[in-house]
């Protein structure tokens, strides 16, 4: 018995020293929940995953003061509508790329990406430490969002062809998804670039209403199943060198936020930037390994030549948008200048290696 109330002594004690301790650490921790819409079906590997890992680090992050909850494309508002749902407030963040935002905003695919533009690891740096990120946020602001690179893929794949491309002939009337500014280019090289949703793009491929199609890279390509779909897999992926994925952020609500919660919300970000693409990097080349191996697909380069012809045509549509507006001038001035720049310095330093690794 004595013991027995000793024990109940304790509980009780510590149930009020709790309580005392309890009650202003209650009142701070005021619970708020923002809504996270995406471009990507719920769940989607890599990008939709991207973008569940950023809601539940900033959920853990923040010892649940700050809950992020995510709605897949078409669950609160379609796909191409995130990026005004969270202008409007109707969610707090988005998840997306932005080159969905050309038809509003043009030079904004600038911070998705160029054509024979950065890769990911220099995108990213370009960002965060060339001045990109300054200017990524004079675009967003008179919409009073904040954007955040949070998601990369790297180098992605040429794409999915039912023909051979050996010359720049065989590219004239070839009918083929690819979307954004490196479409533009196919476009003048002769191409006809169709941009149909992700979903759509196996059965396209498969009866026939598309030649070819670009999507992501091995990991995302196998999941869709294209090798059952066309002959033949060429890369490099020159439209889509390393493609930023954005969180946008409803500017409003960012700044209610406590300075701590505003650091973890961007930090967060940062650790999804970087997560992503090591996970693309990892997860591509395991499937790469499967389709070449176990599916025997018939995997190719693009020629020379067509390479070069893609590259002139995408200098100049990049050069067009640039000419389009001073702001667009800037942008294209930081992008290009910051890329001379990084293709010296990665010359003699990752392109030296990779090249004398290759030999080994
Ligand atoms: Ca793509």
């Amino acid at each position: 018995m004595k013991r027995r109330d000793f024990i109940q002594k304790l509980a009780i004690g510590s149930v009020a020293a709790g309580s005392v301790l309890a009650a202003p650490a209650v009142h701070a921790k005021k619970t708020i929940k923002w809504k996270m819409v995406t471009t990507w079906p719920k769940n989607f590997p890599g990008l939709g995953t991207g973008a569940n890992k950023l809601a539940e680090l900033i959920t853990q992050m923040s010892g649940g003061r700050l809950k992020v909850k995510v709605y897949g494309a078409g669950e609160l508002v379609p796909a191409f509508e995130v990026f005004d749902a969270v202008s409007r407030g109707t969610a707090q963040m988005g998840h997306g790329s932005a080159y969905y935002w050309k038809g509003k905003i043009e030079e904004a695919q600038f911070f998705s990406t160029v054509p024979f533009g950065l890769n990911g690891q220099e995108m990213t740096s370009w960002l965060h430490h060339g001045g990109g990120m300054a200017l990524w946020n004079q675009v967003y602001e008179p919409f009073g969002v904040i954007p955040a690179a949070a998601g990369n893929t790297g180098v992605q794949m040429a794409g999915w062809f039912n023909k051979q491309i050996n010359s720049l002939e065989d590219l004239k009337g070839l009918k083929m998804r690819i979307p954004g500014l490196g479409g533009e280019a196919f476009k003048r090289a002769g191409g006809t670039p169709v941009n149909l949703p992700g979903g759509e793009l196996f059965t396209a491929l498969k009866t026939g209403a598309l030649d070819a199609t670009e999507w992501v890279g091995p990991y995302n390509d196998l999941a869709f199943g294209f090798y059952k779909a066309a002959k033949y897999y060429y890369y490099p992926g020159w439209h889509e060198p390393g493609t930023t994925l954005e969180a946008t952020i409803n500017k409003k609500a960012f700044e209610a936020l406590p300075k701590d919660l505003q650091a973890i919300v961007m930090n967060a970000c940062s650790v999804v930037n970087q997560d992503m693409l090591l996970e693309y990097t990892a997860r591509n080349n395991a499937a790469l390994d499967t389709l070449l191996n176990k599916h025997k697909v018939d995997m190719r380069k693009l020629p020379d030549d067509v390479l070069n012809k893609l590259r002139h045509l995408s200098e100049e549509v990049v050069l067009e948008l640039a000419a389009k507006d001073k702001r667009s001038q800037k942008i294209y001035d930081s992008f290009s200048k910051f890329r001379k720049q990084v293709v010296d310095w990665h010359k003699i330093s990752e392109q030296a290696y990779y090249n004398v690794r290759t030999k080994v």
